[in-house]
């Protein structure tokens, strides 16, 4: 951090506040205190019969793989309303959310994402929305694998592919270290 987004000042410094545990940085100018913290990334695994629909990313990173759709979420939405939006924005599809299936760490990108079992309407109402290429529909066995952009989705797929064979949905707790 170089400048205080608050009042603008240089006179920043990276240390523990008063009172607290954690290094911050600390405005010494306006002692405005700059908190960061982990963002929540919500999606859904949508789905229609026995078909799982992956997104093709038109962006990078991981431009022109495949992955559920999901995104950061926005200031004032609910992690459901966040997933939803993301289905929306990314495919162009409605779904009704199921169950959360996954809440996966990721430490170092400061992350956690946060995925739902989506059931989609009709298998026909969708499209490329932003940042993506291509939607389809997958039966298991064409899940393109080593084409799956992210591991938190490889994780929701196995998982979800693992609960439906057992008839019982859970939530799944994982992290990429
Ligand atoms: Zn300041």
């Amino acid at each position: 951090m170089k400048y205080c987004s608050n009042c603008g000042s240089k006179r920043l410094e990276f240390k523990v506040p008063k009172g607290d545990v954690h290094k911050r940085w600390v405005c010494n100018q306006c002692k405005m205190i700059h908190y960061s913290n982990p963002n929540i990334i919500a999606g859904c695994i949508p789905i229609w019969e026995d078909k799982i629909m992956l997104a093709k990313r038109s962006i990078g990173p991981k431009k022109g793989m495949w992955n559920l759709p999901a995104g950061f979420m926005e200031n004032g939405e609910t992690v459901s309303q966040g997933a939803l939006r993301e289905v929306r924005e990314e495919t162009l599809c409605e779904v009704d959310l199921g169950p959360l299936i996954t809440i996966f760490s990721i430490p170092r990108a400061r992350q956690v994402h946060m995925h739902f079992v989506g059931e989609m309407k009709d298998d026909k109402s969708f499209g490329n929305g932003i940042e993506t290429s291509d939607v389809q529909l997958f039966l298991e066995e064409d899940i393109p694998w080593d084409d799956i952009a992210f591991e938190t989705s490889k994780f929701t797929i196995r998982n979800y592919l693992e609960d439906r064979k057992k008839g019982e949905f859970k939530v799944h707790i994982g992290d990429l270290t």
